[in-house]
């Protein structure tokens, strides 16, 4: 600690503790401790440390099981990707207790736990205050003259089935184009196919890092921002929706109002809703903004 840093302990209420701890080594831990959550620009570890402690008492009641990196690494990325949902603080909404639904039976489960209300003239499901918000987003787009409408058929609550079915669209012709081009042995390819889903998501991830084969439409980038691991979509939950207009920027931010924002990084159609909270708040929910062109995102705070 140099003699700059040490003039400002001393103006600071610190300096009220030193009797108590002079001359021990203490004193300059408690000191050192104070000066860092005072000044945390001067500490940018310590600001990130911050910052991520945000999103973890965010989501703590939500989530049952928090996934750190080094105690579960896929369920960490998944909690990165898709996480923002959980940092929803509405008690109207029913939260998956966890990172991702392994099977069509617990996912329906889940599903028997939720309130539900269908978009008038869709096919669409979402939890009931979700999609109030969507319907008071759509009321003030049609005053302005403007539409919020699903994009497919598929835009709002999935089953586990869905989301496998979709995974599967993109693992099989990309582990086909990677063996037909001796990139990937077929008995390595039979393995990922036969692998049980936590496992074969694992393999996946790990060729897409170690290997660069990556797993999406374009094998340009991971699987991950093209389709959720089965079971780990926000679509379950019944809070995602994917919106026909995303392109308009009027829209986006009507969605915006009403709570519904875009937290999957490069999923442009993709909203989440996150409660009856507006936009300058979401950071103190340790959610962070990520630009790219014209579009805002709102992810986990929390290290790759
Ligand atoms: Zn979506």
């Amino acid at each position: 600690m140099n003699k700059t840093n040490y003039k400002n302990i001393k103006n600071s209420s610190c300096i009220n503790c030193l009797p108590f701890f002079k001359g021990s080594i203490h004193f300059a831990f408690f000191c050192f401790f104070v000066f860092v959550n005072i000044f945390p620009g001067i500490f940018p570890l310590s600001a990130l440390a911050e910052e991520a402690n945000l999103f973890l008492q965010a989501i703590q009641n939500n989530l049952k099981v928090i996934p750190s990196k080094s105690n579960d690494p896929i369920k960490y990325r998944l909690l990165r990707e898709y996480g923002s949902m959980w940092a929803n603080q509405s008690r109207n909404i029913v939260l998956p207790p966890q990172i991702a639904f392994f099977s069509e039976a617990e996912t329906i489960a889940f599903h028997a736990k939720l309130k539900l209300e269908k978009l008038a003239g869709t096919n669409c499901l979402l939890q009931s205050s979700a999609a109030n918000a969507l319907v008071q987003a759509q009321k003030v787009a049609t005053q302005k003259g403007l539409k919020i409408s699903p994009r497919g058929s598929d835009s709002c609550i999935r089953s586990y089935d869905t989301t496998y079915k979709l995974w599967l669209s993109r693992v099989e012709p990309n582990l086909d184009f990677y063996v037909k081009g001796g990139k990937l042995s077929s008995k390595e390819a039979n393995l990922i196919r036969q692998a049980p889903i936590d496992k074969q998501i694992a393999l996946i991830l790990n060729l897409e890092k170690e290997r660069k084969l990556f797993f999406d439409k374009y094998r340009a980038t991971s699987i991950l921002n093209s389709v959720a691991a089965p079971g780990s979509s926000q679509h379950i939950s019944g809070l995602a929706f994917d919106l026909a207009e995303y392109e308009n920027p009027k829209v986006r931010a009507i969605m915006n109002e009403f709570g519904w924002f875009q937290t999957v990084r490069n999923d442009l159609p993709h909203f989440t809703y996150l409660g009856n909270v507006q936009e300058k708040h979401l950071p103190a929910l340790g959610l962070k903004k990520f630009t790219s062109g014209q579009f805002t995102f709102w992810v986990p705070n929390i290290p790759e």
